[in-house]
């Protein structure tokens, strides 16, 4: 472990007021009596991991969900009291909570500004009542206009605002009225996502037929079609640039100097430790994964970095007798990344950002050149234009982004790798 080596962390909250109808990611209506017991657990997670991380400075925290919002503004407090008191927080750290409208009040914002909270992330959606109800989200755009005067009102200057396209039914002149609605606000912050219908949510039973349908280039009942869904891709680049917003990742766009230090740190693999039920971690070159039953992180069940930092310093060693190529090895939930499965994961979620990989970081984390490694794959990609090199960065081109699975799935492909 290196000293002072920057750490983010991201603390889960995995409590809604009810499922939103498109929604798959691990999170559930409980009562209140549950809520406590899940925030008392994680105060003691956040106790123990925190041992194992004496050596790490924290430059971002992320409260996401779910709705923390959802929790009482007091909980909230106790939790960033729990993680100043147990990390080593950057001076300038920046903590961002996810919040859902219908669940802010002021009482509650006047908590997180004494927990340090110095960023919001707002799940709107879409600012269209007929769209949200469709996805089933318990708030209207008006409820939404309301939490955010009011955060505005209690000071918070850097504000997220999650959008999805490509709803059913949705045009892109529908689209281009939800940008235009909330650029008008001026949030520093925009991130404008395409709708997938996930298996296992009640979209999936609705939809679940028309995208296939569309997978295999027919025309969809009430999902746009592909056409339009580029249309709508190329309408929130116009509209959100012409209103002073960057693109500085495929679906993230900021105002100068507003891009979101947790989402940079990730995409240019920064350690990350996560907290709470499910959670992710990457740490160690160990990527391992918290229990996704809420009985049994009650029960006290979560990864101990103690564990995974020894069975890191075995793959290490092990690492040397290897050549560096071979596999993920597995144990349970652990995954040890090797060389190889770095560099692709560097690269994979390097090229997502819009100032691409720089060849200097790249050799100096992996003390290899980039040519050396993806010398075919480069010159294979750039005759096609899809990326582009300038002053010593890899990129994407406008037509790398439009197709970017194919470009990320290039960089995967053993056979390219000499
Ligand atoms: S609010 Fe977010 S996490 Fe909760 S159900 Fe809706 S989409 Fe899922």
């Amino acid at each position: 472990m290196v000293q002072g080596q920057a750490l983010e962390l991201y603390l889960h909250i995995p409590f809604c007021v009810r499922k939103c109808r498109y929604c798959d990611f691990l999170s559930m209506a409980a009562g209140e009596d549950v809520r406590r017991k899940y925030v008392d657990r994680l105060l003691e997670e956040i106790r123990i991991q925190s041992q194992q991380c004496k050596d790490y400075q924290v430059i971002s925290v992320f409260v996401g969900g779910g709705t923390p919002s959802l929790l009482a503004g007091v909980q909230i407090w106790e939790i960033m009291e729990a993680v100043r008191s147990h990390f080593c927080l950057k001076e300038d750290v920046e903590i961002t909570l996810e919040c859902n409208p219908g669940t802010l009040t002021a009482g509650k914002l006047s908590f997180y500004q004494s927990a340090g909270i110095n960023r919001l992330s707002l799940g709107l959606q879409s600012a269209d009542n007929r769209e949200l109800q469709e996805l089933g989200r318990i708030h209207t755009f008006e409820d939404f206009l309301e939490s955010f005067d009011l955060a505005r009102k209690k000071g918070f200057d850097n504000i997220n605002i999650d959008l999805i396209s490509s709803l059913p039914g949705q045009t892109p002149r529908d689209w281009a009225y939800t940008l235009k609605k909330v650029s008008g606000l001026r949030p520093e912050h925009i991130s404008a996502y395409s709708l997938i219908v996930e298996e296992g949510t009640p979209f999936y039973e609705l939809y679940g037929e028309d995208e296939l349908r569309r997978q295999r280039g027919e025309e969809p009942y009430i999902l746009p079609t592909e056409e339009a869904e580029r249309d709508m891709y190329e309408l929130t680049l116009e509209i959100l640039e012409s209103r002073g917003y960057r693109r500085y990742e495929i679906s993230n766009y900021a105002l100068p100097h507003r891009e979101c230090r947790h989402n940079i740190g990730y995409w240019q693999l920064v350690p990350y430790l996560g907290l709470g039920l499910g959670s992710s971690s990457f740490i160690e070159n160990v990527r391992f994964s918290n229990t996704r039953n809420l009985s049994a992180y009650l029960e006290g069940e979560f990864c101990r970095l103690t564990e995974i930092l020894a069975y890191a310093d075995r793959q290490c060693e092990e690492g040397h007798k290897c050549d560096g190529g071979q596999s993920c090895k597995q144990e349970g939930e652990v995954f040890y990344l090797h060389k190889r499965q770095q560099i692709e994961e560097f690269m994979f979620l390097g090229m997502r950002m819009m100032e691409g990989v720089s060849r200097e970081k790249f050799r100096e984390k992996f003390g290899m050149t980039l040519e050396g490694i993806y010398g075919t794959v480069l010159q294979k990609l750039q005759r096609q234009g899809l990326i582009e090199q300038c002053e010593g960065m890899v990129r994407l081109t406008r037509e790398g982004i439009a197709v970017s699975n194919y470009v990320f799935s290039e960089f995967l492909d053993d056979s390219y790798i000499r």
